[in-house]
């Protein structure tokens, strides 16, 4: 059984890099910003809720953020582990995860705010089935459409400028500070995440003591 959990600025590819690990090792991804995206998509009473704050690239508040991960992994259906991304993301959160979970590895993907700024104005995400492109390292063939399914690609509504410089502040102030926290248990795999994915994923594997990494499959 693995249990980790990802960190990450925005954009540092905490998404890309859990679904390759989670599809390798069985494990099952939870991903917290893609729970209330779904919700906002098929517009439920939880969608309701937070549509506005994540829009405005503000945290959820705590509580509602709490009952969606409880519930999630109350479910059980991780016989392999988990991998969390983007959670926990402030001090009462991490508290929370920490008392509920043994956790064998926090992975801290770095990067520079700049290369934050220039990797999100460039993400896309299709409109149908959710297949995650950046117009600078992962185009689409035909522009401004999905390779799988030809749904439209569109921006995240919270991939603007104003959006992503309060994200950026909240990760400084609220989400750095935990790395702090989990340090003084020895679990931060800290890794350099300017590098292509693949790298990335290599070098997140040396760390964590699991098998290499052998590409994905064409
Ligand atoms: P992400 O896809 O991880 O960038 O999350 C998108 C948005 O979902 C964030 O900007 C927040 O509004 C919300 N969100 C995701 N995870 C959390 C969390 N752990 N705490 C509070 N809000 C969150």
């Amino acid at each position: 059984m693995r249990k980790y959990v990802i960190m990450g600025v925005q954009g540092s590819g905490k998404g890309t890099q859990a679904d390759l690990l989670a599809v390798d090792l069985d494990l099952v991804q939870i991903s917290v910003g893609d729970m209330f995206r779904w919700h906002v998509k098929n517009h439920t009473k939880i969608g309701a809720q937070v549509r506005r704050v994540m829009a405005a690239g503000e945290l959820v508040p705590d509580d509602l953020v709490e009952s969606l991960v409880r519930q999630r992994l109350e479910q059980h259906d991780w016989n392999f582990g988990f991998i969390v991304d983007g959670f926990p993301r402030n001090a009462r959160q991490a508290e929370f995860f920490l008392e509920s979970y043994d956790i064998d590895g926090v992975i801290q993907l770095d990067l520079p705010d700049e290369e934050v700024r220039r990797r999100i104005l460039a993400r896309r995400l299709c409109s149908k089935c959710g297949m995650d492109y950046n117009l600078i390292a992962d185009r689409p063939t035909v522009p401004d459409r999905c390779d799988v399914c030809g749904g439209e690609l569109v921006s995240r509504e919270d991939d603007t400028e104003e959006a992503l410089a309060a994200r950026l502040k909240d990760y400084h102030e609220k989400t750095n500070p935990l790395l702090d926290l989990f340090r003084r248990k020895e679990f931060v795999f800290a890794v350099d995440a300017r590098a292509d994915k693949a790298t990335v994923q290599q070098e997140i594997r040396a760390k964590l003591n699991l098998p290499p990494y052998q590409g994905e499959e064409s």
